[in-house]
């Protein structure tokens, strides 16, 4: 996965209709295929016309958007917002049939600051099924501290200094064809597919990284 210009929209870790029955092939397939590309389309001719932005990789973009000039900060925050959401959205989920819950370091840490994992679960899905139009619902690391929250559009958490775990895309474009404006439905179904591994990797990335972002994490 790259993480500086010019990007390239690289193939799922899984197939289009890897997730069936709870995401549909199509809704992957134009969602990867076309809602991705396009974002990084955007982003690539956006860092084609400002060359000192070409070796900040992705995620330090974002963290440091407010030093941008202001001229650049709304087109970054859409264009490499909505490559760093999808790429880190798709990366979270995997086929269902393995574990549908957190192990480990995670587990423990849900629980201590949720009380369970299915408390925590139906606080992540109110925050996702609240937010107002377009965005995404996040669990992140804030410190030592794990914290659910949603932003709108395709705003990241980066520039605040935390450090995602998990994201959900609750743009209607993540699930119409399949749900049609059941967000609730869609949610309940992406939790069967939400792969737990790669966000207890995560977990363990950002937990060590005292606040730094590293290269390799969040690709
Ligand atoms: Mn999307």
């Amino acid at each position: 996965m790259n993480l500086c210009y010019p990007f390239v929209n690289t193939p799922l870790p899984y197939a289009y209709d890897a997730l069936e029955p709870f995401i549909d092939e199509k809704t992957m397939e134009l969602h990867h295929n076309r809602h991705l590309q396009g974002y990084i389309d955007k982003l690539n001719g956006l860092l084609e016309a400002n060359p000192p932005l070409q070796n900040c990789p992705l995620p330090l973009l974002l963290r440091r958007i407010c030093r941008l000039p202001a001229s650049l900060q709304t087109p970054v925050r859409h264009f490499a917002g909505g490559v760093y959401c999808h790429r880190f959205f798709f990366e979270g989920m995997g086929p269902a049939g393995r574990a549908q819950q957190p192990e480990g370091a995670l587990a423990a840490a849900i629980r201590q600051q949720f009380g369970s994992f299915s408390r925590f679960r139906i606080c992540f899905s109110d925050i996702a099924a609240a937010v107002f139009g377009s965005g995404y619902a996040w669990l992140v690391l804030d410190r030592d501290q794990l914290r659910i929250f949603s932003t709108v559009n395709q705003d990241t958490p980066l520039p605040e200094g935390w450090l995602p775990l998990l994201n959900l895309d609750v743009w209607e474009h993540a699930y119409y064809l399949k749900h049609y404006n059941l967000r609730s439905a869609y949610i309940e179904d992406w939790f069967q597919v939400v792969c737990w591994p790669v966000v207890e990797q995560r977990f363990l990335l950002a937990s060590g990284s005292r606040r730094q972002i590293p290269d390799c994490y969040c690709s």
